[in-house]
């Protein structure tokens, strides 16, 4: 069953214009492609196949880009939600690196559509990342490897330089990502939903697929009352709807994670137009963005908490890092669903029965959405395989409810540890 999370209260929601809501599907169609889920994965796949001259039908459950696509922290980044270490551990260094290029790829594609579209979008260059305890050299160890393993372009930052930037005392050394960059991620997914129709896709919105099933060499997409026949079908349905395709659907772990929008600021704690989050186990995220006003991102829970309640959370998290900000009023607040595989890294490939899928790109899916948009038309279109470097992270059961608390238990246990480490450093251990 499709979730509704509080539509329209976020700032993003306030700032872009959406075009009147496209009608449902209400008839019979044949395409060559049916993409269930208007998110980025679903919108990037159905732009670049109607670029490579395909007939392709999108299928909405709610509105374009009412998921986590358009409500997001809206950082820019290479790599993906699973560390590259890690990926280097389950993969190798030179399959990583292949991986990483087309992280990168999926970043440098996001920053073309955007400067060929509307450049507005961008709202702001360069990450900070920055540790919240002096953790012996171990940032700047790990920026050096990412310069050697990766070629990332980033600049390390001592102690007094992340705090002439950061004004707070919580903060120590940083890395500065300088190509990184952050922008407003409604306004992107309707400048690709734009494009997409104007190459020739059809979008329709309040469109739930219901199930789809495979008659001869064809896929039937059954929405309530409408279908879709197509020879492909492409799933980007993330953590809702994830019994329409359960191959990759059980596979995926909803978490919800929380942002809140402050009224417009004079204030002097925050002196950098870059995207700012630290590096703890289930850290902040935030930026500057119009007005003075500060968006504010972090915390994970499986379960979402009311948005009244929520923007205290919000206030009391940043007021922690920025006692200067005295009591800022926060004029939004809001939850969204990231979808999360067990082993964090996206779910990109093709089933037994020839049914395509690009969802699980969690908390770093700005670049890897449009990584796997590229990735999953090319391998339909033209017969591309850069989706196979993909299967050595190919879907494994969530564990359903279990894997749910599960998540929640890491991240309890995650907060004591990061907890335990602030503390060391306060106690002089
Ligand atoms: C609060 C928050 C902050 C984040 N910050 C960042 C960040 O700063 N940088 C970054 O890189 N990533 C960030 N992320 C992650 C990023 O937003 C996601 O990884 C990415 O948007 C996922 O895109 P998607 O298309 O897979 O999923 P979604 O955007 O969730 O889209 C899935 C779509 O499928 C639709 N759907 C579901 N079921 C059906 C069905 N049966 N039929 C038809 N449609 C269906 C849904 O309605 C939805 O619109 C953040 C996420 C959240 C929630």
């Amino acid at each position: 069953m499709t979730q509704v999370i509080d539509q329209y209260a976020t700032w993003y929601e306030a700032t872009a214009s959406r075009l009147d809501s496209a009608a449902p599907l209400s008839a019979i169609l044949k395409a060559d492609v049916c993409v269930v889920g208007g998110g980025l994965a679903g919108l990037t796949t159905c732009l670049e196949l109607s670029r490579r001259g395909l007939k392709v039908v999108l299928l909405e459950a709610q509105l374009i880009a009412s998921g986590a696509s358009g409500r997001n922290g809206g950082f820019v980044s290479n790599g993906f939600a699973l560390g590259m270490d890690d990926v280097v551990k389950k993969v190798g260094i030179d399959a990583a690196r292949a991986l990483h290029a087309l992280s990168c790829d999926g970043t440098e594609y996001v920053r073309a559509e955007i400067a060929s579209g509307d450049a507005s979008i961008k709202m702001g260059d360069g990450w900070m990342v920055a540790v919240r305890h002096d953790d012996q050299g171990g940032l700047k160890k790990y920026g050096a490897n990412l310069q050697r393993d990766y070629s990332e372009d980033l600049q390390h930052l001592s102690v007094q330089e992340t705090r002439v930037r950061l004004a707070s005392q919580r903060y120590f050394e940083s890395l500065y990502f300088p190509k990184a960059f952050h922008i407003h991620p409604l306004r992107y997914c309707l400048l690709i939903a734009a494009k997409a129709r104007a190459a020739g896709a059809q979008i329709f919105e309040n469109s739930a697929v219901k199930f789809v099933e495979k008659i001869g060499s064809e896929f039937l997409v059954k929405t309530d009352s409408w279908q879709v026949t197509a020879r492909h079908v492409v799933h980007c349905v993330s953590s809702t709807g994830r019994n329409v395709h359960k191959a990759s659907g059980r596979a995926v772990l909803p978490v919800a994670t929380y942002v809140a929008v402050t009224e417009p600021l004079q204030q002097t704690s925050i002196n950098t137009a870059a995207a700012i989050s630290d590096t703890r186990r289930a850290g902040d995220y935030y930026r500057l963005i119009d007005d003075g006003r500060i968006l504010w991102g972090g915390r994970i829970s499986t379960k979402i908490n009311r948005p009244s309640h929520l923007a205290e959370r919000m206030k009391g998290d940043m007021v922690a890092t920025y006692p200067a900000l005295g009591k800022p009023r926060i004029d939004y607040a809001w939850a969204g669903l990231m979808g999360y595989a067990i082993h964090k890294m996206p779910l990109i490939g093709r089933d037994a029965e020839g049914q395509w899928f690009g969802t699980a790109f969690g908390g770093h899916g700005l670049n890897t959405t449009a990584m796997a948009g590229l990735i999953l038309a090319r391998a339909i279109a033209e017969g591309d395989d850069a989706y196979r470097r993909f299967v050595p992270f190919a879907p494994q059961w969530a564990f359903g409810q279990l894997g749910r608390l599960g998540v929640q238990g890491s991240y309890w246990l995650m907060q004591i540890k990061d907890k335990r480490d602030e503390s060391r450093l306060f106690s002089g251990q």
